[in-house]
């Protein structure tokens, strides 16, 4: 089926200003395009509606950056999956995190156009950054006609591919505070095939702020298993201010399930799904408990 789109109605802004002016000016009828891998096959098979006609390409807004600082990693919305899997950033511990699950985002054809903005805006549940990005407390900031203000990640999802953005609104940046030194983090995803281009059955991330084997805290973040991605925060909890052990993990692991909210779809069973959830939380957690000692 061919695109709807037309070429007159493809716009490439300069600058983030000129971005915002025209999704003011063009309301429903424009959208966002950053690498297109998102929108562009659900276009073609006919799923979005009639209304848009407008394309606002922000590739040329200079939102491809990683930075770091004492304080914080700040990262352009408009960064490809590929560079966040090859940056220097992302070779250390807890950061790694985001590398593992960029290295297991469908293929490289795909992660060279596919963007982190995108991933977050689409707000599948089952995007894969979000997962590294929600156990490391990142925020998002927005730019709109009434200026930038940033929202916690976990807020940011508000339901399958509806986010808290405003409909004149772009993301320009993910900022991920600098973690505790002794914390550490890792990702795992099922697929139903285990091939390149499956989307998750079930994906996790979790991360642990250690000392010794003492948990001073704990995130959990599940993909997959509800209508956004979220934090398992009752699992989270029990593992704080605790001494770690195996019987722990499993605990939290059986809790993450109990907090999850999967369906039946083609992928797998709601039931399959909850099960993976307590295996792939406690191996996870292992993991990470297991980083933490190297
Ligand atoms: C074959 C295939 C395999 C895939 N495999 C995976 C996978 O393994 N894991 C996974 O998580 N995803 C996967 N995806 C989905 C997709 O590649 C990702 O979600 C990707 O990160 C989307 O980024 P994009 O830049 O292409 O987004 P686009 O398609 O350009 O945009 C997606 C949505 O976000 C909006 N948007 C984009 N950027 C911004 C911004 N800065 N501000 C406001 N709105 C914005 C757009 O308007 C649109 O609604 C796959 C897709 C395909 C086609």
């Amino acid at each position: 089926m061919p695109l709807q789109y037309n070429l007159e109605n493809y716009h490439k802004p300069e600058d983030i200003g000129q971005a915002i002016d025209l999704l003011s000016k063009l309301g429903n009828t424009a959208q966002v395009i950053a690498g297109g891998t998102d929108i562009l096959p659900r276009r073609q098979s006919g799923a979005k509606s009639n209304t848009l006609t407008h394309l606002i390409d922000i590739s040329g807004l200079g939102l491809n950056y990683i930075r770091k600082n004492a304080d914080k990693i700040c990262i352009g919305a408009a960064t490809d999956i590929n560079c966040l899997a090859i940056s220097p950033v992302f070779r250390s511990s807890p950061y790694t995190v985001l590398a593992e699950a960029a290295n297991v985002h469908s293929t490289h054809t795909i992660r060279n156009r596919a963007t982190i903005g995108g991933n977050l805006c689409n707000a599948s549940p089952c995007a894969d950054l979000a997962l590294p990005l929600l156990a490391l407390s990142a925020a998002v900031v927005v730019a709109g006609s009434k200026g930038k203000h940033t929202i916690q990640l976990d807020s940011f999802f508000k339901g399958p591919n509806c986010t808290a953005l405003l409909p004149n609104e772009i993301l320009q940046e993910i900022v991920i505070p600098i973690q505790q030194e002794t914390s550490s983090a890792s990702f795992l995803k099922l697929r139903h095939h285990q091939t390149a281009i499956d989307m998750a059955v079930v994906n996790v991330a979790t991360l642990l702020f250690l000392k010794k084997n003492n948990c001073l805290s704990a995130k959990i973040a599940l993909g997959s298993v509800g209508p956004t991605s979220f934090l398992a925060k009752k699992a989270a909890a029990i593992l704080s201010g605790q001494t770690l052990n195996k019987k722990l993990i499993q605990q939290a692991a059986r809790i993450s399930a109990d907090e999850s909210a999967p369906i039946d779809d083609n992928r797998a069973t709601a039931s399959y799904r909850k099960e993976m959830v307590a295996v792939l939380v406690e191996n996870s957690l292992e993991k990470s408990w297991q980083r933490s000692r190297e």
